[in-house]
């Protein structure tokens, strides 16, 4: 039997280890920690549960698409919609609760910000056809093939590039929203990709259809089950899983990928290769006998986060599932983390609170808070210093907006810093989402999923084609799935 080997359990690692099994592989998963889902994992801390990773979470039919593979196998997997998207606060005491279907949200967001329904609803409607002519493409192909530029859909969606806005700024394009609170709400956008809204191109304006046009969800049990219920699946179909073994070298003989070496000292070969390690390391760590590609690698990383889980010992009605409390000074605050790697003294802050939806993550009367702020990568910062100044500029922000005196309700606490992504994940300066896609080329910079050095290696994830976040990653799996040969 032909047999494969998958450097990394994250969830592009987890899809590629169940689509090479469907195709005839025998496979074989090497993880350097002691738990399968990388960026998507959690902890429990004094009766809460927290979710360390993403929160949200969209197109879930990618997940069911892997589930229905192999659906003899009955692994629990199920998520429902929620009613709001996100609850919007502003210092002045502005609250947009954002519904979570796109007329709903017209309606509301017309009268919130006193903007003719008309220019929104034109907004969806240009979000929805970028989307729509563009994903084939940039997201479900490999966009380095030549066959990919043979197709029809791409050239249909190289007629559209004009209208796609990459040569306008996401912040330029949306100004036509004229209400800065609501340009700065869909400005908020560019970083589901880990990039600034001054900076990347009005293609972005493309994610609130995906965000509210085809909605967002939560996973009974929390996104947690995500990669867990895979891990099961994997486990279920005799997927071997080799925990707290790390793959130190990838063995290319006449520039093919032959074999791997170990941190357990094992030397394995195996017929093909995925790696689903951030791409920088795999070259530099794993490669360093191949030339990389530099002009890949040195891509501007995806911002990072500085999160705060907090139990906290009070319940606040006014917050849902996900809230964001914005920044004053959107423009100051992006400049910091691009510019000048470092953090804004008035963040925008994400509070996602699962317990609103899945009781049972706090103790009673109380909420589990992921508490996250963008944040630079970690160029060598002073990490200690910025996380006792920023805890006090959270702390000052969430008690200006919600009215409120945070710090005695902080039950307990756990931090996740830039430089611990990196460290619990390899992620190159613990970037959240790979490349950021600050430049307009970034698609197409992006590494591919296919070696084209080395035979029988590719690479699946966060970090290359087509890019981060959990349903990319997913799709990173089945174009990768789709250039290897079914296993003989
Ligand atoms: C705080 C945070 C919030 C986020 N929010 C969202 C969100 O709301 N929605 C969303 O869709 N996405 C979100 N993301 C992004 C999303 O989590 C990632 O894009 C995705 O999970 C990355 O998956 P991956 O498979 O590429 O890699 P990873 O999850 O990074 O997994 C890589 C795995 O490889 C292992 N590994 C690395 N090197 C080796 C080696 N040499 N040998 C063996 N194992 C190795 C690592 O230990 C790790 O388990 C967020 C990420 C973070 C950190």
């Amino acid at each position: 039997m032909a047999q494969a080997a998958i450097i990394g359990a994250g969830i592009a690692g987890l899809a590629a280890a169940l689509r090479l099994v469907h195709k005839g592989y025998q496979v074989t998963v090497f993880e350097k920690n002691d738990y399968a889902g990388g960026k998507i994992h959690a902890i429990e801390q004094q009766g809460y549960r927290f979710d360390l990773g993403p929160s949200l979470f969209t197109l879930p039919q990618l997940v069911d698409e892997l589930h229905e593979m192999f659906n003899h196998q009955k692994v629990d997997f199920s998520y429902q919609a929620h009613g709001t998207s996100c609850h919007y606060f502003w210092e002045d005491q502005t609250v947009f609760k954002a519904p979570a279907t796109t007329e709903n949200f017209i309606k509301e967001a017309a009268i919130t910000f006193q903007v003719p329904e008309q220019k929104i609803r034109n907004y969806f409607k240009e979000s929805k056809s970028k989307y729509e002519s563009t994903k084939s493409v940039f997201l479900e192909k490999s966009l380095h093939k030549a066959s990919t530029y043979f197709h029809k859909d791409t050239i249909k969606a190289i007629a559209q590039l004009p209208f796609l806005g990459i040569n306008t700024t996401l912040n330029t394009y949306n100004e036509r929203l004229i209400n800065p609170k609501l340009i700065q709400l869909f400005n908020r956008y560019a970083t589901y990709n880990g990039s600034s809204p001054y900076q990347t191109s009005a293609i972005m304006s493309m994610i609130p259809h995906l965000e509210i046009g085809l909605g967002t969800y939560y996973p009974d049990g929390g996104m947690h089950r995500i990669s867990q219920s895979l891990y099961e699946l994997a486990v279920k179909v005799g997927v071997e899983f080799r925990f707290r073994e790390s793959v130190n070298e990838i063995i290319v003989q006449d520039n093919k990928a032959t074999a791997i070496w170990t941190t357990k000292n094992s030397f394995m070969a195996f017929d093909v290769i995925v790696s689903n390690m951030d791409i920088h390391p795999t070259y530099k760590k794993l490669l360093s006998e191949t030339k990389p590609p530099e002009t890949t690698l040195e891509q501007e990383r995806s911002s990072s986060a500085l999160i705060f889980y907090w139990g906290i010992d009070k319940k606040f009605p006014e917050l849902d599932l996900h809230n964001i409390l914005f920044s004053e000074d959107y423009p100051a605050e992006f400049e910091h983390i691009f510019e000048h790697k470092t953090l804004f003294d008035d963040p925008t802050v994400y509070i996602n609170i699962t317990s609103k939806l899945s009781p049972t993550d706090a103790p009673d009367g109380c909420e589990n808070w992921f508490v996250m702020i963008n944040a630079p990568g970690d160029y060598g910062q002073d990490w200690e210093q910025l996380v006792a100044q920023s805890r006090k500029n959270i702390i000052a922000k969430i008690n200006r907006t919600l009215n409120t005196d945070l710090e005695p309700l902080i039950h307990t606490e756990h931090i996740l810093t830039p430089q611990g992504i990196e460290r619990d994940t390899s992620s190159y300066r613990g970037a959240l989402y790979g490349a950021a896609s600050n430049d307009k080329f970034a698609a197409f910079l992006r590494h591919p999923n296919f070696n084209s050095k080395v035979k029988n290696l590719y690479h699946v994830g966060g970090s290359v084609h087509p890019g981060g976040g959990i349903p990319l990653c997913l799709l990173s799996a089945k174009i990768t799935a789709d250039l290897i040969p079914d296993a003989s």
